[in-house]
């Protein structure tokens, strides 16, 4: 099988408390390469578009409000069943349904703060790449 490319965003939270190596270790652990990263403060209307899906959402605002608080570290993360994997080293998106050893479980401060993203499907990821990353930037 062919390697997977996924989206990965370490969040403000994380940013903040200074946790952006912990979380890439956790990563790379899990045998995920990182093959492309920025580090940002994303405007409002990034945030908007990156979370568009859930603008209908009663969290939406409160979302964008925190994706915009502070910087984000963006990378795209390679490997066997890199999208699922990523998921499963995430952990649920609600820290305290998140199982133990997993990054939400371990670092998140809540189901809004919840310390980083993952693309959760080949055409989100694919899309979600392309949103933060152009060809040129990703090495492989
Ligand atoms: P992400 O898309 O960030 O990887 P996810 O796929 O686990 O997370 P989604 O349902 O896509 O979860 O929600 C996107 C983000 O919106 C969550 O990661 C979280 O930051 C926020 N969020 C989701 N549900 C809630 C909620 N009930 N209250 C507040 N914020 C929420
Ligand atoms: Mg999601």
């Amino acid at each position: 099988m062919a390697p997977e490319r996924t989206l990965s965003i370490i969040k403000p939270d994380a940013t903040r408390r200074n946790l952006t190596g912990e979380i890439l270790s956790r990563f790379e652990k899990a045998g995920l390469r990182v093959v492309a990263q920025k580090r940002l403060l994303l405007s409002r209307p990034q945030a908007e578009a990156f979370y568009a899906v859930h603008r209908q959402r009663p969290f939406f605002a409160g979302l964008v409000n925190f994706m915009t608080s502070g910087p984000v570290v963006i990378q795209v993360l390679e490997g066997e069943g890199a999208i699922s994997k990523n998921r499963e080293v995430m952990g649920a998106t609600d820290p305290q349904k998140a199982a133990p050893g997993t990054i939400r479980r371990d670092f998140a401060e809540n189901i809004e703060a919840n310390s980083v993203h993952g693309s959760d499907g080949p055409d989100t990821a694919a899309e979600e790449i392309r949103f933060f990353f152009s060809t040129m930037e990703i090495t492989g």
